[in-house]
Order: C-alpha cells, then sequence, then structure tokens
C-alpha cells in the first residue's frame, strides 16, 4: 500500500502524527479511490484523539502556501494545499434517533469510524504511523467487494438505511456511477425503507440525484430508483411516464424506459448536467396530454408546450435552481420536436431559420437532444432521420454563415424604427418589428441593415 501513499503530503501527516503520540488513519472514499484508480482531491483523515491538533501541526509545516480552518463545534478541521483538500476528524462513533439523519455522535475507536461508514468499500483505513505506515485495514473485506463490483453495507442493511436514508440514495449512485451491483439483501431493505426518505433534505436527493444523472449509464440509476420504489417518492412526475396503455389493439410505447433511452444516449454525447435534464423532461407531459383518437390511434399534442410550463414546478420541487439553467431546459424542452419535424419533411429555408432563431446559441444541444430522441428499433428508419439530420445540420451551417441568425438582434432597432418614422413608444412600433423579424425569417429580405431599412419604409405605407 506505501506505493499508493507516495504523495510526499501523507509523509508529513505521518511524521507529525508520531510527533504528537497521535494515531492517525487516511479512511473512506479517497482509499476507495486509490484501488478505483480514479483520481481524489479529497482526503479524510481520521485520527484516535487531537484531530484538531494534528492539523494544526500538519498546517504549520507546510508553511504559508497552506490554508487552515478549524470547526471546534464539530471537532474538525481541514487543511488545504493547492488543490488538495485534507480534513482531520476524530474517530466516532454514532447512534441515531429516529426522527433525524443527524446521529449523536462519540468518541470512538477506528473500529467504531469503520463500522459507521456506509459500504464496504467505502469503509478501508490505511495506517500512516511508523508501526504501521501504508498497512491496509479492511475489516469488512472490502476490497473483494471492489474486484466483484459490490455495493454491501458493512452492518445489516436494514440498521444502515434506516439509520442514515441518504445511504438509500448513496448506494443507487454508487452502483450507477461505478457500474457496481447492490447485494440483494441490501436492494431489498432499500425497497422496505423507503418511505424513510422523508427525512432527508430535497437539497441532499437532488445532490444525490445530479450525480446518478451524471453517471456514466443514467439508466442503470434511474431503474434502480423506480424498482426500489425510490423514484414514486422523489420525482412522482417522472413515474407518471411508466406503462403502456392498449386501446383497439393500439398501444402507446413506455415512455418511461423511451425517456431512459433518450438519457442514455444524449451522456454518450454530452456530459452537461442541463442537456441531460432536458433529456429527462423533454416528454414528461406526455402522460397529461395523451388521448386516443380513433383515426390517428396514440397523439400527445402539445406536450412539448406543456412539458415546458410544468418544469419550473419540478425544478422548484426539486430545489434545482430557477435560473437560466431551468430557461435553457425549458427552452429545450419545448422545442425538442422541431428539429425531427424538419427531418421528416421537406426541408424548407425559413423552417429552418425559424429553429435557428428560436434555439439561439442552444443550436447545437437541440440537435444532440432530438438525435438522442430516435429510438425506434427499426434500423431503416434509423438510417433515413440520420441521413435527414444530416441535411438540416448542412442547412443549419449554411444558414448561419449566411443569415447570422444564433443571437439574432434586429438590424433595425425599436430605437430606430421610432426615429424613422417620427413615432412614440407605441403599438405600430411592435407591428414593425415583427414585421421585419417575418421578413427575415421567411428569407424574403436578407438579415441586413440596408434592405431592412427599405422593407420597413415599405411596410410603413401599408400601415
Ligand atoms: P464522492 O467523493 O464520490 O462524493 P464519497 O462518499 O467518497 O463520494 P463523501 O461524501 O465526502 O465522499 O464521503 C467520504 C466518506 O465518508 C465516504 O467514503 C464514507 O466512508 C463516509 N460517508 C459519507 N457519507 C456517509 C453516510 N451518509 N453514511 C455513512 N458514511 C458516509
Amino acid at each position: 500500500m506505501q506505493a499508493y501513499l507516495k504523495n510526499p503530503v501523507f509523509k508529513l501527516i505521518a511524521s507529525c502524527a508520531d510527533e504528537l503520540g497521535v494515531q492517525a488513519y487516511v479512511i473512506g472514499g479517497f482509499v476507495r479511490d486509490i484501488f478505483l484508480e480514479r483520481e481524489s482531491k479529497d482526503i479524510d483523515i481520521v485520527t484516535i484523539g487531537k484531530g484538531i491538533e494534528l492539523a494544526k501541526l500538519v498546517h504549520q509545516k507546510l508553511g504559508d502556501e497552506a490554508h487552515l480552518s478549524v470547526f471546534k463545534n464539530f471537532g474538525t478541521a481541514q487543511v488545504k494545499i493547492n488543490d488538495l483538500e485534507i480534513e482531520f476528524v476524530g474517530a466516532r462513533r454514532e447512534s441515531y434517533n429516529r426522527n433525524s439523519r443527524k446521529p449523536i455522535v462519540e468518541d470512538g475507536t477506528l473500529e467504531d469510524d469503520q463500522n459507521r461508514r456506509d459500504f464496504t468499500i467505502n469503509a478501508f483505513a490505511i495506517g500512516l504511523n511508523k508501526n504501521e505506515f501504508g498497512k491496509l485495514l479492511d475489516p469488512f473485506n472490502g476490497k473483494a467487494d471492489l474486484e466483484n463490483k459490490i455495493i454491501r453495507t458493512p452492518l445489516a442493511p436494514d440498521i444502515t438505511y434506516s439509520d442514515d436514508p441518504l445511504r438509500m440514495m448513496r448506494a443507487i449512485r454508487f452502483s450507477s456511477q461505478l457500474g457496481f451491483s447492490i447485494e440483494e439483501k441490501s436492494l431489498q431493505a432499500i425497497s422496505e425503507n423507503k418511505q424513510r426518505i422523508d427525512i432527508v433534505s430535497k437539497e441532499r436527493i437532488t445532490d444525490e440525484l445530479n450525480k446518478i444523472i451524471l453517471s456514466p449509464v443514467p439508466s442503470v440509476g434511474f431503474k434502480l430508483l423506480f424498482d426500489t420504489g425510490l423514484l414514486h417518492l422523489i420525482f412522482p412526475e417522472m413515474v407518471k411516464l411508466h406503462g403502456v396503455e392498449t386501446i383497439n389493439g393500439k398501444s402507446h410505447k413506455d415512455n418511461f424506459y423511451h425517456t431512459l433511452e433518450v438519457l442514455d444516449n444524449t451522456a454518450r454525447n454530452s456530459n452537461d448536467l442541463w442537456l441531460r435534464w432536458a433529456a429527462i423532461l423533454h416528454d414528461i407531459a406526455k402522460p397529461a396530454t395523451k388521448r386516443f383518437e380513433t383515426e390517428h390511434g396514440w397523439t400527445f399534442h402539445g406536450h412539448e408546450d406543456k412539458g415546458a410550463r410544468m418544469v419550473p414546478k419540478i425544478f422548484a420541487n426539486l430545489k434545482l435552481p430557477l435560473n437560466e439553467k431551468m430557461k435553457y431546459v425549458q427552452k429545450l424542452v419545448l422545442l425538442h420536436l422541431r428539429p425531427i419535424v424538419l427531418a421528416k419533411t421537406e426541408i424548407s429555408d425559413s423552417a429552418v431559420r425559424r429553429v435557428l432563431f428560436e434555439a439561439g446559441e442552444d443550436i447545437d444541444d437541440l440537435m444532440t437532444l432530438c438525435e438522442a430522441d430516435i429510438t425506434t428499433k427499426n434500423p431503416n428508419k434509423v438510417k433515413r432521420y440520420l441521413q435527414n439530420f444530416e441535411i438540416v445540420r448542412e442547412k443549419l451551417k449554411e444558414l448561419e454563415e449566411k443569415d447570422k441568425l444564433r443571437n439574432w438582434q434586429p438590424p433595425v432597432s425599436g430605437e430606430e424604427i421610432m426615429e424613422m418614422f417620427n413615432l412614440q413608444p407605441c403599438k405600430k412600433v411592435g407591428d414593425l418589428k415583427n414585421a421585419l423579424r417575418e421578413a427575415i425569417l421567411d428569407g424574403v429580405i436578407p438579415n441586413n441593415k440596408d434592405q431592412g431599412i427599405a422593407f420597413l419604409e415599405e411596410f410603413y405605407k401599408t400601415l
């Protein structure tokens, strides 16, 4: 194990610990990430007694470049050096009361501290003192679980999850992030304790949900959330997408699994959390707009518009930010059918111009989402849609170069219009502005000032 502690900071912490006569260990996620060969900048050090004193001495020896913060009330301290954050905390024993996920904390042994960890793969410790520098202490055989790719709790899962129900989200998050499976009895305990999620704050739940969404294949996490019943409690709108209805022998697709496919497809092409949220929400209003029409079969008219209008409430419930990120998701949900329509029909310049105008800066993300939305299993259709998409992309590029419609600003401003026709702010100014925009989008005139002025002069006469 010594080879893993190659950063000289470990030797320094070790010598400080020996100097103070404190036992110290590297513990938890940092050790797990060593085995997984994932780089981690957060180091947790557990000490038997005197954690803060150890941090102070380490800080002193590191010199001016290091920064120390002491949290007396929590008995913890943090040393920052370059991009490393080293937390020092005394070993503790925890006991829980039923109404809170905040434990009653007492000083404890290393063993107590390892027992309070959520998963065997998060409970490793490596000794730092001279007599055991680099020695791995793995009381629950987490090493085997890492090799077998399994999430297991050190203690009985029913107690682990009931004590701190956030661990249910964490189990599913690690499973999705690492591609590990959750031990059967753990999964069962999650299903049985799901209602306990009620005592966890929405912010913490959403933190984990976002980590699931950012994992390589996010459907892994969502399927687990669904199968354990947690999704029903934390995000019921998404559960409504589940299921297939059949009338007169005609069925619609299961929009829950479709959404997960779109999410995975999007994840393959983008790491952007908000684009992935747009994928999750693109069909969110399908259940609310679903109709069976004898002539057409199943329809979901207006689901893009209603879906965009549902976004703020969903964001508010999940404590996601109600800012430009939300507006971005709304925009993509609203526009998600547009490129598909383009790709299915004869592609006219003016239709492409309109999509470009409405999507603005986000046109590339909209195209990524729309391509991800092609989940048909019919290979001929996939081929045809993708070919048409290529044409749409080329047209977009061509028109973008020619007309500069991304982040479009009118070539003649409202102020200039008022000056030209000696108008005060009034409806006429709005009409003139709209007519100018429509003329440009329809390709009646090119997007430039001279032709804009000429057009406005002619149009003014018709008012
Ligand atoms: P990541 O760095 O990917 O967010 P992590 O679990 O390593 O995951 P932290 O959340 O900082 O990072 O947790 C550090 C360690 O603390 C974990 O490895 C685990 O040992 C312990 N831990 C964190 N949260 C809990 C919890 N809710 N219950 C028990 N142990 C926990």
